[in-house]
């Protein structure tokens, strides 16, 4: 066998590895019925084969103190103070009622052609201060006719310097939850709730958020996945205009405009908390058995 192939079997090999370690850190013995994909994935099917074979049955739960509140996409990098903030005022603080209260939230109807005229309209945004620091615009990506749209907060360093959303290691955790699913990063769209990095990584503000989330409701209106995962607090609060926490709401089917909607943790508050990557298993499997139970 030559060298080539044999790098090649490593390669697979380390791969197949590092999914199931993942599978086994979130405690998967449920992992039957992935979901349909427009173009399945053969090797996230094969990763979940062999995984179903030879994952051990979940470890039992054991007390422990709780994890702190998730809050923000970018607790991991956040700053001390910022937190506890937008955990309690939420990001819309005073000035936007719950859903349940009545707010009117922004209408699906898409008037532009394509993500790329979307594109051309953000430009080289100014629109709010972001623009000052950022080295690149992180406008999103994917496949424009995704099933579902992961919803993040804002990019982090990494994906400022690539202009590419979920790039860091909170992307490859993300990378590995859609695997889990059976689909693959072509597959979904991702985007953000800002499209231009906060300074120090900070949680986007107000009227960031106001100034740049016309964009993502283009972009959605557009792309009407079945389903939006909304990653985090903030993405959450910003889609469905409320003040309720991703601690509070994970886990529990929401709607936005006719359309699904998902909370559930951040990947990089996953990163800093992996117990919770149990919940946002069991999220997943919410959002993988709606879309197999769709029609195709
Ligand atoms: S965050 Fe959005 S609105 Fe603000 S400058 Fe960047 S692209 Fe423009």
């Amino acid at each position: 066998m030559s060298k080539e192939i044999l790098e090649q079997f490593a390669a697979v090999a380390r791969q197949i590895e590092e999914q199931l370690k993942f599978y086994r850190e979130i405690g998967v013995v449920d992992i039957g019925g992935a979901a349909r994909s427009r173009k399945k994935t053969a090797v996230a099917d094969s990763a979940i084969e062999q995984a179903r074979d030879v994952l051990p049955p979940p470890a039992p739960l054991t007390k422990t103190a709780p994890p702190p509140a998730e809050t923000s996409s970018q607790k991991e990098y956040a700053m001390p103070g910022k937190k506890e903030q937008v955990e309690q005022v939420g990001l819309f603080g005073d000035v936007a009622p719950s859903t349940a209260e009545g707010v009117t939230l922004p209408a699906l109807q898409s008037q532009d052609a394509s993500l790329e005229a979307i594109r051309e309209d953000v430009g080289e945004c100014t629109r709010c201060k972001l623009h000052e620091r950022r080295t690149n615009i992180v406008f999103g990506e994917g496949n424009p006719q995704a099933r579902i749209v992961f919803v993040g907060e804002g990019p982090g360093a990494d994906e400022d310097l690539t202009g590419r959303p979920f790039v860091g290691r909170a992307g490859q955790l993300l990378d590995k939850i859609i695997a889990a699913i059976g689909l693959r990063r072509e597959d979904v769209y991702i985007a953000n709730i800002v499209m231009c990095r906060p300074p120090g990584n900070r949680a986007p503000e107000r009227d960031e958020v106001a100034t740049c989330e016309p964009f993502l409701f283009r972009k959605l209106a557009l792309i009407r996945p079945q389903v939006i995962v909304a990653l985090g607090s903030p993405a959450f609060q910003c889609l469905l205009k409320t003040r309720e926490t991703i601690t509070r709401s994970r886990g529990e089917w929401r709607e936005w405009n006719g359309i699904k909607v998902m909370p559930t943790f951040h990947p990089a508050y996953l990163l800093r908390v992996p117990a919770k990557k149990r919940e946002a298993w069991e999220d997943m499997k919410k959002v993988r058995d709606y879309l197999n139970s769709l029609p195709d």
